[in-house]
């Protein structure tokens, strides 16, 4: 009796064992995309089919794109240096640089301090002291604000050669190595863009073999931010994915702080080219747009919550858990815990606002004369909002429940087309706002030299790879 109770006991701790290990795996998992979600702005645009793990090639893991500074060697603790070597302002040339200094770019978070921002770069704790007592009573890199840049520029043994602060666009402070101290100067230099290009295929990962190929961390955000539309950064990315593109890189008395915008792309995922090139209009506005002028913004977000999984796909022929019949199910369900955010994922206007019987509490956003989404079984609705709101995408309308025929918390989401259910992970999104057709001249003007520069760049790698 009691030797089947024991085998019975092991049973279950296996069991429970094997479920924890799942259970970790699962959640780092998704850790690794809310992160990536969380860095890269304006993604809820998980495309969640792939969530289901059908596909064949296991998707590259591809780090969040935080910051996190790679493979400087800490492990040399010498600290005196007689000749310190000259800055070298590496060439610009299409092919990816190497210069012999290393640049760190790093923008400044809120509530960072100088001693912070070493740690995280992994900078010497004795080029801290020095720049701190290089700088006396001054202080000029004290007072540094969120949201500009710092750029390190440091040698082969980890240590620091050049600090700049980037304090606006035409005002940098640097402290520049000379001997074991540390010359600080306040430059009011106007920047100077230069543009660049530089390409990478993906090996290992995006952020493993872009940065090999000299993208920053700025470079890889802007990205994702530019394809994220398209491309699924934390599953979509594969081996082989190629990616092009042109962009400034900025330049203040002759050297190098870091890099602008991107002005034209190319990534070609999974073997579809997707392309992109920026447009400023006179007003200043700027975006990004398909070579014809469509813009890279959807109109409506693929996912209106942060999930933890689906749990029930658009099926018109599933059986009804709580009611045990069949029913369609003209929705996806995303299990989150209840009081988790809802977006709404496209501009419009709350149409209906309450409780509807199994949708519990419920909201209904018409956007133009054709789409409408629906968000229900929610625990309760953002206050301030009300019938005929106008909601902006994004925008959050209430937070995740239970109300209504529900099993546990999540979120039924619906996407109507001219009032016909679609199915919300795969519908084609239509696209944000063009470039109006008054100013396509001028957006094909301004556009061509940067579309030119991309096609040279892959004609070029092209050509010294068949060679
Ligand atoms: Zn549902």
């Amino acid at each position: 009796m009691s030797l089947l109770i024991t085998h019975y006991m092991s049973e279950i701790t296996t069991y429970l064992g094997y479920k924890l290990v799942k259970n970790k795996i699962y959640k780092s998992l998704f850790l690794g995309i809310s992160t990536a979600i969380a860095a890269t702005a304006s993604y809820a645009l998980i495309t969640p089919e792939n969530l289901d793990s059908k596909s064949t090639t296991p998707p590259l893991t591809t780090p969040a794109i935080q910051p996190t500074y790679t493979s400087v060697s800490i492990n040399n603790p010498t600290i005196t240096s007689i000749n310190p070597k000259p800055i070298i302002v590496p060439p610009i040339s299409l092919a990816p640089s190497k210069p012999k200094l290393k640049i760190l770019t790093h923008t400044i978070k809120k509530g960072e301090s100088l001693s912070i921002i070493f740690s995280k770069l992994k900078l010497k704790k004795i080029d801290l002291l020095d720049l701190i007592e290089a700088q006396g009573n001054k202080k000029q890199f004290e007072s540094i604000y969120p949201n500009r840049e710092i750029i390190a520029h440091i040698d082969s043994d980890n240590k620091l050669q050049e600090l700049i602060y980037k304090k606006s666009s035409t005002n940098l402070i640097t402290a520049t190595r000379s001997n074991n101290t540390f010359s600080i100067e306040v430059v009011s230099e106007p920047i100077e863009k230069r543009i660049t290009s530089i390409q990478t295929t993906i090996k290992s990962s995006l952020f493993v073999d872009g940065k090999k190929a000299g993208f920053t961390d700025k470079l890889l955000m802007q990205l994702s931010d530019i394809f994220g539309w398209d491309i699924d950064f934390a599953l979509n990315l594969r081996k082989n994915d190629k990616i092009t593109v042109v962009y400034e890189k900025l330049f203040a008395g002759g050297k190098e702080v870091g890099t602008g915008n991107i002005l034209s792309a190319e990534f070609i995922n999974q073997g579809q080219p997707f392309t992109a090139v920026r447009f400023e209009n006179n007003e200043g506005d700027s975006g990004y747009f398909t070579p014809e002028g469509k813009s890279m913004q959807k109109a409506f977000l693929r996912t209106p919550v942060n999930f933890s999984r689906i749990s029930s796909h658009f099926n018109l022929k599933r059986k009804h858990p709580v009611l045990n019949k069949i029913r369609a199910h003209r929705g996806v369900d995303y299990a989150a815990k209840t009081g988790t955010a809802i977006k709404t994922t496209g501009n419009g206007k709350i149409i209906f606002r309450g409780k509807k019987r199994g949708y519990g509490r419920v909201i209904i956003v018409q956007h133009g004369k054709k789409y409408s989404t629906l968000y229900a079984h929610l625990s309760k609705f953002r206050k301030g909002q009300k019938v005929g709101s106008r909601v902006k995408q994004g925008q959050i309308i209430g937070y995740v429940g239970q109300s209504g025929l529900a099993t546990g918390p999540h979120l039924h989401y619906e996407f109507l087309v001219n009032g016909t259910h679609k199915n919300p992970l795969t519908v084609d999104l239509p696209h944000a706002r063009p470039v109006k057709k008054a100013l396509l001249a001028e957006f094909k003007q301004q556009t061509q030299p940067y579309i030119a520069q991309l096609n040279k760049t892959i004609a070029t790698t092209l050509l010294a790879k068949s060679n």
